[in-house]
């Protein structure tokens, strides 16, 4: 269900991700193929689909308290089904800039415990620093 209230309603949040992204999420039609084709759908909290219309409602703090941008693989399945071309991992990355410039970690590395420092890959965990902390 979404619900829209003072809290979760910012009036700029579409221009801002407009700004950001170049992106005109205006264009989507809601057909759900994104959703379809998603490889990471089942892992997200809210559908492709679903996080592009909370976007265009402005619904700003459910998106970016959503898994979604941070679960995005940035794949571009659904770019390349869409019938009008947005391009959601651009709306993605804007949201998580977006989110970053308010100083949240999603990961804290400090956090993290060393046996996981020790066996992932280097270049994934500068990956994942690099996507998901200020
Ligand atoms: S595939 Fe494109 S038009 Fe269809 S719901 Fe997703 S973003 Fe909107
Ligand atoms: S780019 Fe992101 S939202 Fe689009 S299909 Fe890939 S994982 Fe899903």
């Amino acid at each position: 269900m979404i619900s829209i209230s003072e809290t979760n309603f910012d009036p700029s949040f579409a221009a801002k991700l407009r700004k950001i992204s170049g992106i005109n999420i205006f264009k989507c039609i809601q057909c759900g193929t994104c959703s379809a084709v998603c490889p990471m759908g089942a892992h997200m909290d809210i559908t492709a689909r679903k996080f592009i219309h909370m976007c265009r409602l402005r619904l700003r703090q459910q998106v970016v308290l959503s898994n979604a941008p941070w679960i995005c693989a940035a794949c571009s399945e659904c770019l390349v089904r869409c019938p009008n071309g947005v391009d959601i991992p651009k709306v993605m990355e804007a949201v998580r800039l977006l989110t970053q410039r308010k100083n949240i970690n999603y990961v804290e590395p400090s956090q993290m415990p060393s046996e996981t420092l020790a066996e992932l890959p280097t270049i994934a965990l500068i990956a994942c620093f690099r996507k998901h902390t200020a």
